[in-house]
């Protein structure tokens, strides 16, 4: 079968292989890929700073954003022929710290584990994958290939969970705002799930006009791309998409009193802005702020992600997927392109076409 495969630590390795069936030691769920994302993490691995492969190999099979269908899974597990199921990335290490004991290895604590795509161990982008049930999450059917979102939308359903756990340190704690930096895939989901909780949503960007705003406003969410917002706005909660430190450096103290800064990008290596520390620890105790960072999402979060995208107007999700590239030209799938929000490598776009047409 074909996959996506790189050599991580070497630039622009990523060529599409002929590979082995996926071993039974993946899981015993089998499953036919769908579609696979592609995010900033797989263009770092490309990039060759970010990313292993198994132990002993060279090569890695890419790819973490998952949608397939199963073809083969064992009575019992909660899984048929036919669904639609997206594999979850983390693996606790093999001797659980206490958080990947309980579940939650999204909050490793010895950083021992591994992920699919990503760290020592193979990827879901080739034709068929094998998972275990457990971290196989069935998608709503009707989500088509729109459910290659969830595994993004797993992250913001992790940040949202814990915005919504810090909140509680105080016995109330309604948020009325939110303010999420960045229109990109990342920003664009945490919108729609404060949205989805009934709050009143401002995403800014550095984007003026074009399809980001029109998904924004089509939201019922407000878009703004003058970074005066957020001085303006002091929002109850703050959800830092970008990773750009002059956006992460304004973001700090700008909530309202009680107000929670959620950081969710990755900033390149070697970034540096000046801060004022002092000015910034006085804003922040004085305002009981706090600031927290999140990655990665555990099976309940996944669930919660399902959850949100089945609510989802599907139109207005479409729109999140810009542009959609064949298996066999998955290399122009792996560049970046300005404007464009979410990328997806779609698997089977003979079998989409033949499903439209019934
Ligand atoms: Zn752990």
């Amino acid at each position: 079968m074909r996959a996506i495969t790189v050599s991580p630590g070497i630039a622009n390795s990523a060529r599409l292989d002929e590979v082995p069936e996926p071993p039974l030691s993946d899981g015993s769920v089998l499953v036919r890929t769908r579609a696979l994302g592609v995010c900033a993490t797989d263009r770092e691995i490309l990039s060759g700073v970010y990313g292993s492969a198994p132990p002993g190999e060279q090569r890695l099979v890419l790819g973490h954003e998952s949608l397939g269908t199963v073809m083969d899974a064992p009575e019992g597990c909660g899984l048929s022929p036919g669904d639609l199921v997206v594999g979850i990335v983390r693996r606790p290490d093999p001797e659980p710290c206490m958080a990947c004991a309980a579940g939650e290895w999204d909050m490793c604590r010895n950083g021992r584990y591994t992920e699919r795509g990503i760290k020592d161990r193979h990827g879901y982008g080739a034709e068929r994958f094998r998972v275990e049930p457990e971290f196989a999450v069935k998608v709503d059917a009707s989500l088509g290939i729109l459910g290659v979102l969830l595994e993004p939308a797993s992250i913001l359903a992790k940040a949202w969970d814990h915005t919504e756990g810090i909140g509680r340190r105080a016995r109330v704690w309604q948020p009325r705002t939110v303010l999420v930096t960045g229109a990109g895939p990342i920003g664009l989901l945490a919108a729609l799930m404060g949205r989805q909780r009934g709050l009143e949503v401002h995403v800014l960007d550095h984007n003026k006009g074009g399809p980001k705003e029109a998904i924004v406003r089509d939201l019922g969410a407000t878009y703004h791309n003058d970074a005066a917002t957020l001085r303006r706005l002091a929002p109850d909660v703050l959800m830092e998409c970008t990773g750009a430190i002059s956006v992460i450096r304004d973001c700090l103290g700008a909530t309202g009193a009680a107000g929670i800064v959620c950081l969710t990008g990755v900033t390149e290596l070697d970034k540096r802005v000046e801060v004022d520390i002092g000015g910034l620890n006085r804003a922040m105790v004085l305002d009981n702020s706090a600031v927290f960072g999140t990655v990665n999402a555990n099976r309940l979060h996944y669930q919660m992600a399902a959850d949100a995208l089945a609510r989802a107007d599907r139109s207005w999700l479409e729109r999140l997927i810009t542009r959609r590239v064949p298996l066999e030209r998955c290399n122009e799938a792996l560049e970046h392109r300005k404007g464009e929000i979410k990328v997806v490598i779609d698997f089977a776009p003979a079998v989409a076409e033949a499903a439209a047409g019934e």
